[in-house]
């Protein structure tokens, strides 16, 4: 079944009802209830470990103050409401990397809740919470490779990681937008310093819950999906652990077209979890999916109620910066930057404060349109085409303005952006000489000009004799005597000119 046949079957007859919830682990140095070091990546397993993070009887936990701190951040920055006392309670299952039995998290009372968010394409997406909790350890499935036999080992270098769960509304309608809003989470938690929210590490994984509902028959209220009527909504599907953008996507197109079928088909959609195979780009049953009932959550008696006062969330406020989608949105109201500009530059911190910083210096020279059209023009182009923000703003500065007195084309321009990345040139030096060399050249042109006319008598009498097409001829002729360094354009005034004599 092709896409646009899929959307035209599911605009007829379904609505796509998709809720996102995102786990990121937070940026701290130390675990969430103990002081081991967060930063596992290729460490040898089981080194970063202690009783508390191993769950051994009698060790107790002790909350992580900046991990709650930017827990409350990410909360602000999704215009959520900040609770002000925490409190942890335990969530029970039995699973190996889980030590303890349970791991601690938040149910009633998470620390942020009620904000939202808006992706790039003008998309509100509702947040229902935000809460505090712990990593699980990691597994891994292994064969031995004499007898054949099954193993798995257990590393609990990640259990106790800092996470917070990001939990939206069931208000997301199409799969790009449950996509736009991943992307946006990550964005804003790696403008605030919040995570590097990689996703190949396992630093931010989603899952979505997808159900697809007769039109007509529902509606969305109070941040809940409601049955009109006596009509029985269908049950959710959850996808496990997502570890990738574009499968958020991918998985939920796949999951509507599957539930399509099912529903077509007159079966009983069941309440499950499934899995995404990245390699098949398929999803696959796991179990059916329990219910809070399952977790038999209870507070945590070990850690006391933490009170948040005004002033600790006004503190913490102190770190918000603009964010993305408002400097996106400035881009294109006050600079006049076209909307896939503004989105590029403003997709990092660093290349929108990069973005800015070069726009202020232009401005020096240019007016306040240009300044803005030629900062995004080389920044999106050059400096992104050779992928390295520490080319000095001063250096690219002057190569622009150069660019735009006409001193400098722009091939020559890149040609030093180029060499002074990888050969370690001065790029202010560099441009010195090429507009020395330049100046050097014109007042060089005028005799160069005179020589091609010289020996080239058979097409200046053509030229004369009306077949002006050999003017392109005598361009290419002076162009080569000085090696492409002449600006074509003055080289054919110049001929003209001595032509006419
Ligand atoms: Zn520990």
């Amino acid at each position: 079944m092709s896409k646009i046949q899929l959307e035209n079957e599911l605009g007829n007859k379904y609505d796509l009802i998709v809720g996102l919830e995102i786990h990121i682990q937070t940026a701290t140095q130390s675990k969430m209830f103990c002081s081991c070091p967060t930063g596992y990546f290729h460490k040898e397993p089981n080194t970063h470990v202690c009783p508390v993070c191993l769950g051994l009887p009698g060790a107790l936990p002790v909350p992580n103050k900046r991990a709650i701190e930017l827990c409350i951040l990410m909360g602000l920055a999704l215009n959520c409401d900040i609770d002000n006392e925490i409190h942890f309670d335990r969530k029970h299952y039995f699973y190996p990397d889980l030590p303890k039995g349970y791991q601690i998290s938040q149910y009633k009372r998470p620390i942020c809740s009620d904000g939202y968010v808006e992706t790039v394409s003008g998309v509100k997406i509702d947040i229902e919470r935000i809460h505090q909790e712990e990593d699980v350890a990691k597994s891994t499935h292994h064969v031995e490779n004499s007898t054949g036999k099954h193993y798995s080992l257990i590393d609990y270098n990640k259990s106790g990681v800092p996470l917070i769960e990001i939990v939206t509304r069931p208000c997301i309608r199409t799969a790009k937008d449950a996509k736009d809003f991943a992307t946006e989470i990550r964005k804003i938690a790696r403008y605030l310093g919040i995570s590097d929210a990689d996703m190949e590490k396992g630093q931010m994984r989603c899952e979505p819950n997808i159900s697809l509902q007769e039109r007509g028959k529902w509606e969305y209220k109070e941040g809940q999906i409601l049955p009109i009527g006596d009509y029985k909504l269908n049950p959710k599907v959850e996808i496990k652990n997502i570890g990738s953008i574009t499968a958020v996507e991918k998985s939920i197109s796949y999951e509507v077209e599957r539930l399509t079928k099912e529903l077509e088909a007159g079966k009983e959609i069941k309440q499950q979890t499934r899995g995404w195979n990245a390699d098949k780009n398929i999803t696959e049953y796991q179990r059916t999916k329990e219910t809070a009932d399952d977790y038999r959550y209870m507070p945590e008696p070990d850690i006391p109620l933490i009170e948040i006062s005004d002033e600790d969330v006004d503190r913490i406020s102190k770190e918000l910066v603009e964010l993305p989608i408002e400097r996106m949105k400035r881009y294109i109201e006050e600079l006049g930057l076209s909307e896939y500009a503004s989105e590029v530059i403003s997709s990092s911190r660093e290349s929108a404060e990069y973005f800015e910083t070069l726009y202020e210096r232009l401005r020096q020279n240019l007016n306040d349109e240009d300044s803005a059209l030629e900062a995004s023009n080389w920044l999106m182009g050059s400096v992104f085409a050779i992928g390295n923000l520490d080319i000095e703003i001063e250096d690219l500065a002057l190569l622009i303005l150069a660019f735009k007195k006409g001193d400098i084309t722009k091939n020559k321009a890149e040609e030093l952006l180029n060499e002074s990345v990888e050969g370690n040139k001065d790029l202010a030096e560099e441009l010195e000489k090429v507009i020395q060399q330049k100046e050097k050249l014109s007042s060089n042109l005028n005799d160069i000009v005179k020589e091609v006319i010289q020996k080239n008598r058979k097409a200046v009498e053509d030229y004369k004799g009306g077949k002006e097409a050999t003017l392109g001829f005598l361009v290419g002729q002076v162009m080569q005597a000085t090696k492409g360094a002449a600006d074509p354009n003055k080289v054919r005034d110049i001929l003209i000119k001595e032509l006419k004599q």
